[in-house]
């Protein structure tokens, strides 16, 4: 299917150049995170089936439109998909959550597995993948093999920023996976930072460097 959706409201571009700004700071950040990821998973939720139901208004009964049996986990990737969880979380708030912690040996940029704990009824849910930089795309490709194993329905990655060659690592893997970012940036340079990028994305959440 290989579905990848490039969110180019402009809402949605106006805070992602705040983002890739080197002088914003990480009270700054951090919000931004936030607000764009409420944006993304606006845009990650635009299929769900609705279905009909009856209601009574102030003034008369009427059919109007709920979700329709639609139950979601929304798995953070550590460290940096921790700063995209509430964003989700104020728009889905019956979401269970699942976290994944995996970090890049920056030698081999093969990610490594330290913590999963992933909700028990995933196979009811579907599964909302954070991870804000899709660089290489093997992290993110991980904790979607993750999730799947773990029997998720369907996943949908959501980052921030893409680069062409995790796009391509993540879809290669797994070509059911639909992917929502608000920008597809030019490539990686030779330590796998996505360029122009934003840099870090979990050291500018968190200020660690
Ligand atoms: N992880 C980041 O935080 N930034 C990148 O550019 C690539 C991976």
């Amino acid at each position: 299917m290989r579905k990848t959706t490039l969110v180019e409201h402009p809402l949605v571009q106006h805070k992602l150049s705040y983002l890739r700004d080197k002088e914003t700071p990480t009270v700054h950040f951090r919000k931004l995170v936030n607000e764009l990821t409420l944006l993304l998973t606006y845009e990650a939720t635009k299929d769900f089936p609705t279905e009909p139901v009856e209601i009574e208004t102030p003034l008369e009964r009427m059919q109007a439109q709920r979700i329709s049996g639609k139950k979601v986990a929304v798995n953070p990737v550590l460290r940096a998909g921790l700063g995209m969880l509430e964003g989700v979380l104020s728009l889905i708030s019956s979401a269970r959550v699942g976290f994944i912690g995996l970090y890049r040996d920056e030698e081999t940029l093969q990610p490594v597995e330290y913590y999963i704990k992933l909700p028990d009824d995933l196979e009811e849910r579907d599964a909302l993948v954070l991870d804000p930089m899709l660089a290489t795309g093997n992290s993110s490709a991980a904790a979607i093999a993750a999730v799947k194993k773990a029997g998720a329905r369907s996943v949908t990655l959501v980052c921030i920023v893409a680069a062409p060659e995790g796009i391509e690592r993540v879809h290669g893997e797994h070509p059911d996976v639909h992917i929502v970012c608000a920008a597809i940036d030019r490539g990686l340079n030779e330590v796998g930072y996505i360029v122009p990028g934003l840099g870090d994305a979990g050291d500018r959440l968190y200020g660690t460097k």
